[in-house]
């Protein structure tokens, strides 16, 4: 096999993902896994019984349609319409993937020439900094710093040059739990029409929000709609991380261009769940309602917990992660923590320095979880007071 690496550049140093790495190290040590985010409780019992009786009625068995079956496209672009506003062709404007993964992917491998840059905040979600990298673009980032994790507009402004071709905003922000404010996402707009710029937009937390923070489409605002390419996904807003429904919202050219891609990834994928999650998008108001007051309650007890223990909590507005600063509690890296976290109290986290291109702005930043039951994150919290 002579000595060249197997992995090649583009991906070299990505080795396995920190969720995976930290989930296996919750299994081995028994830990209580406040790292992966992914809820402990299933969602809907009847849009769990629309996925069984697809698989027993014989629906989506087989390949469904290559940009997803109608009924999924349609109640996507009804959902779309009911919470933001946003008209959208089932036919032309929708297309489902698996995943706000493979929608990321697909985005990215589509739109992107080798060379372009493309500013993304920092810490960013892990699938980002590879699926650019597959791409063979470059990434530039535009970090969010503690405490308020806000991103610098003006910074914004200064980073973008003529080889840019592409924005990458994820709103609610994982892991920072920031949402961008209809004033912040104006300015990130009108820059993106001035330099003529597509955006990538991962609104995955979109009902995940809490408090007076309210989510905004950046679709929605002047010159946006036709550069825009939305994304989001079952997983998070229904509590079935496993079935990987995503999709796609955008103009035409850009949902064709994203398609031409996708559909040499998977193709198709999830044919019975697409069944069962046009349901759970139509799932009346008082669902979303009570899943954000569940989280909110739940977000609240791990504040109140992990300020009790000697962390730095950062409130998030969105989102179900809060990130922490260890340094009151004298430590100072984030990946020896959390690696040692699970032997000094049966807890694992997921260190945020992974999500950063500058080390140390993320040095000593940990990210918990709470989407586990209450009396989970109870035990969690007592534990955690060892420290
Ligand atoms: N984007 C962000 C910001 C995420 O946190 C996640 C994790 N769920 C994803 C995308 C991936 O979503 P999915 O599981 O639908 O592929
Ligand atoms: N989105 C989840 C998180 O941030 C993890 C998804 C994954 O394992 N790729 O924790």
């Amino acid at each position: 096999m002579g000595t060249r690496p197997l992995l090649n550049r583009r991906l070299a140093g990505m080795g396995t993902t920190i969720f995976a790495e930290m989930s296996a190290l919750a299994v081995r040590t028994g830990s209580i896994n406040l790292g992966q985010g992914f809820p402990d409780t299933d969602g809907p019992r009847e849009i769990a019984e629309a996925a069984a009786d697809a698989v027993l009625d014989g629906r989506g068995n087989q390949y469904p349609p290559g940009p997803g079956i109608p009924e999924l496209r349609t109640a996507v672009a009804e959902h779309q319409q009911r919470f933001h506003g946003l008209t959208y062709d089932p036919d032309t404007e929708v297309l489902v993937t698996a995943g706000a993964t493979e929608a990321i992917a697909a985005a990215l491998l589509a739109l992107l020439e080798p060379g372009d840059e493309v500013i993304a905040f920092e810490p960013f979600y892990d699938s980002y900094a590879a699926c650019i990298a597959m791409a063979g673009a470059v990434r530039v980032p535009l970090t969010l710093r503690a405490p308020t994790f806000r991103p610098d507009l003006d910074e914004l402004r200064a980073l973008i040059t003529p080889r840019t071709r592409l924005l990458l905003i994820n709103t609610p922000h994982n892991p920072t739990g920031t949402v961008l404010t209809a004033e912040e996402l104006r300015t990130i707009a009108e820059l993106a029409v001035e330099h003529d710029l597509l955006v990538v937009t991962d609104e995955v937390y979109e009902h995940l929000v809490f408090g007076t923070a309210v989510h905004h489409p950046i679709a929605a605002l002047p010159g946006m709609r036709e550069r825009t390419v939305s994304i989001s996904s079952a997983g998070k807003t229904f509590s079935f991380t496993g079935w990987k429904v995503g999709w796609v919202t955008a103009a035409p050219a850009l949902v064709s261009a994203v398609r031409t891609a996708k559909q040499y990834l998977t193709y198709v994928s999830a044919g019975p769940f697409q069944y069962a999650v046009a349901e759970a998008l139509r799932l009346p108001d008082t669902y979303f309602e009570q899943f954000r007051a569940d989280l909110l309650r739940k977000r609240d007890l791990l504040l109140d917990g992990l300020t009790a223990a000697g962390f730095r909590a950062f409130t998030p507005e969105g989102t179900y992660f809060i990130t922490t600063d260890i340094t009151p509690l004298g430590e100072k890296d984030g990946i020896e923590f959390c690696r040692s976290l699970p032997e000094r109290c049966g807890v694992v986290a997921i260190p945020n320095a992974v999500f950063y291109d500058d080390a140390d702005a993320g040095r000593s930043l940990v990210r918990f979880t709470f989407c586990k039951k209450d009396e989970v994150l109870a035990e969690a919290v007592t534990r955690l007071q060892r420290l």
